[in-house]
């Protein structure tokens, strides 16, 4: 047996790798040889072959070759240079929106060229915007479809492809990976041989099995993937069940006090929840809740309640949330509930620095701060909680299960660890809660609050984007505000806010007589929330978004959304865009503006959008018309975010990796630790297990 030296080894061990490229690397938490190679592709293209230009269809991603027969800068909507390449078969068009003078002259002069992007119909027919190009006789062909990886700034897609052939060369000579389930698994295929074939696809790969990972390679790297999960999952139960906590008393003044405030009773799904929370509080063992509540179904006010109960028992309580926007959200509304009844509350967010950071600090450690709300930057190392009783995570799917372990370590000087409650919209269908929220228990919030306006969805193809427009202009001369939602349209979040900027300009130039707001991922955090206050002042008439506003914002005003390319998104996930409208008196509208052609499934699954609110039942007509085979990335699963597996995909695996992972913890505990540290990003929780 060769040693396992992959799993150890530091990627600065590999060629070109020194201590910036480490860095880099670090900031996807890849910190060894093994990280890397458990990096896997979100998507493939196929560069192995030249594609006739008479033959190329809309929506498909191509190798083109031919000559350049004309080269100039237009002026249309907006100024571009277009190039038209053309080969035996036809022409077809290259627009840049950014280029410069050199790079015009050199395509005017360029001989045969090879381009490579996703042609797509444009003003002049067929048209690939920002093809990649080089001249033909540059390199070879691709032998190997070629992966796309998960990129971070600064690393480039040839880098990551680099350093992972080198890693498959290592394989090839004899370097191995531990291959912890060569007895147990239902796949027969050695872990080496999946790694492989990800990586590097040969020519005839089943495009359409890999990019819906189906192809049994992805199922078996799958199947550990989800076992690790588990693993991880029945290690906190058992170390919670040894753990204690501080018992709380039932609510009290404090609570009332609240009750007797809020502007709304609270519905009887919320009541309930709030019963089933308030009797975990009095236990002497750590709860560990999950809630489910449809977006809107005020899950909130329900840990407020949490919150006080905690407070009243002389504990500290923490609020956590993915996004600062989401939590700024909850500050405004922690703050409007809390602050009247007395009790201080802190902000810390990775924007939180220098004196002002220390300051929040001091109040922590010495008991001052009584709610904690922010970002992850509140279980950072350095803060240092008096007493921490009660920890509230919303919106749990972005939070791996490993963050959540480290909780445990900040209950203060005392002996107990707090109570965790975590919530959130993404509905999991009840047969995949059991098994994969197996160390939770878990409430549903299964009612929404009275008055609400149902939102119309509407399907529309995207070339009714003029009277969509048009429709815009109307509802925000009478007072109504919208979102324009961009989707992704790369694994990068730098060009993803680029097209967000772009479609944010057109509009603007669209309808001059109303404001354009734009809030994406790379905006500051300052910028962004001052955006969200002016359209929440009702000085935006129209916020351009990208996904980013999909969880969290509050603006019962805005009553219209239109979301580009919808076909892109879960199901879950524009349930939970969606969920941004109808929260006024006026009754909204949702307009799906998808890309055509669009295939039969997403067709259904659109119309599963038109007809049902109801977030569970959304999720399980995705899961029903899912299915294996179709075309569909793993990262838009609705839950936790997985590498390669998809809980609604993979539910099929759930009872074998029940029974699996139970006896690898039992009686292989070495092999259960070391699959943990594989396949969970943060493996330095991991060993406090
Ligand atoms: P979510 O479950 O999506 O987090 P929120 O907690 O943000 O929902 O609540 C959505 C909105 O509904 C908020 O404006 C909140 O104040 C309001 N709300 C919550 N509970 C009730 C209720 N019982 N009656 C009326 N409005 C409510
Ligand atoms: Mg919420």
């Amino acid at each position: 047996m060769a040693s396992h030296t992959l799993d150890t080894s530091s990627v600065t061990s590999l060629k070109g790798v020194g201590p910036a490229l480490g860095e880099k690397l670090h900031r996807l938490n890849i910190n060894t040889v093994a990280d890397l190679i458990f990096h896997l592709p979100l998507r493939y293209e196929d560069r192995t072959k030249v594609t006739p230009i008479g033959a190329v269809q809309p929506g498909s991603t191509v190798v083109l070759e031919g000559n350049i027969v004309a080269c100039d800068v237009t002026f249309g909507k907006r100024r571009s240079l277009l190039a038209y390449l053309q080969d035996d078969t036809g022409k077809i068009a290259l627009r840049f929106f950014h280029f410069s003078n050199a790079q015009k002259d050199a395509l005017k002069n360029a001989s045969t060229l090879r381009c490579f992007g996703e042609a797509r119909r444009g003003a002049t027919g067929l048209e690939i915007y920002h093809p990649e190009y080089q001249a033909a006789h540059l390199l070879p062909l691709e032998t190997t479809l070629t992966p796309v990886y998960p990129l971070t700034e600064g690393l480039g897609q040839n880098k990551i492809r680099n350093l992972l052939n080198q890693i498959l060369q290592r394989i090839e000579d004899g370097s191995s990976l531990k291959d912890y389930l060569l007895d147990h698994t239902q796949f027969p295929l050695p872990l080496a041989d999946a790694l492989r074939y990800v990586h590097s696809p040969p020519a005839n790969a089943d495009l359409g099995k890999l990019d819906s990972g189906t192809h049994p390679a992805q199922q078996r790297l799958a199947f550990e993937e989800l076992l690790a999960h588990q693993i991880s999952m029945r290690f906190i139960r058992k170390e919670m069940s040894k753990q204690s906590a501080v018992s709380f008393k039932p609510p009290a003044e404090k609570c009332d006090a609240l009750r007797n405030r809020l502007a709304f009773k609270l519905t009887n799904a919320q009541q309930k929840v709030h019963v089933e929370i308030a009797q975990d509080l009095a236990k002497f063992s750590p709860m560990l809740r999950l809630v489910q509540g449809d977006v809107g179904s005020g899950k909130t006010v329900v840990a407020a309640f949490a919150a006080l109960q905690a407070i009243e028992n002389n504990v500290q309580v923490g609020i956590m949330a993915p996004t600062e926007i989401l939590a700024e959200q909850h500050l405004v509304n922690f703050t409007e509930w809390l602050a009247p009844l007395g009790i201080s509350i802190a902000w810390l967010s990775s924007k939180v620095k220098g004196k002002q950071r220390l300051e929040t600090i001091r109040q922590i450690a010495e008991g001052e701060a009584k709610v904690v709300i922010g970002t992850h930057a509140l279980f950072q190392k350095d803060v240092i909680y008096h007493h921490l009783g009660l920890v509230i995570i919303d919106e749990q799917h972005r939070f791996g299960v490993q963050q959540r372990m480290a909780f445990r370590e900040k209950g203060g000087a005392s002996a107990t660890v707090p109570h965790q409650l975590v919530m959130t919209a993404t509905p999991i269908p009840r047969t995949l809660t059991m098994s994969m929220y197996a160390d939770m228990d878990c409430s549903i919030i299964d009612e929404l609050p009275p008055g609400r306006t149902p939102v119309t969805t509407h399907v529309m193809p995207d070339s009714k984007r003029g009277e969509v427009v048009e429709r815009i202009a109307v509802a925000c001369k009478h007072g109504a505000q919208a979102y324009w939602v961009c989707t992704l349209i790369e694994e990068s979040e730098v060009l993803d806010c680029q097209a967000a900027e772009v479609t944010a300009t057109e509009l603007a130039e669209l309808l001059p007589a109303i404001n354009v707001g734009l809030v994406h991922g790379r905006l500051k955090a300052d910028e962004k929330s001052e955006v969200m206050d002016r359209f929440k002042a009702g000085n935006i008439d129209l916020l351009v978004a990208t996904t980013v506003i999909e969880v969290g914002v509050d603006v019962p005003n805005a009553s219209l959304m239109i979301i580009e390319n919808p076909e892109r998104l879960g199901l879950a996930q524009l349930h939970q865009l969606r969920g941004r409208i109808g929260r006024g008196k006026a009754v909204s509208h949702c307009l799906l503006l998808y890309h055509p052609p669009l295939g039969q499934l997403s067709k259904q699954r659109l119309n599963v959008m038109r007809e049902s609110h109801d977030g569970f039942y959304i999720a399980e007509q995705d899961l029903l018309i899912r299915g294996p085979g179709e075309v569909f990335g793993s990262r838009q699963s609705g839950s936790i975010e997985f590498r390669v597996a998809d809980l609604l995909r993979d539910q099929y695996m759930l009872d074998d990796i029940k029974a699996v992972s139970e006896s690898l913890v039992t009686e292989h505990r070495e092999s259960a630790l070391a699959l943990m540290e594989r396949w969970l990003t943060d493996p330095t929780q991991t060993g406090q297990v």
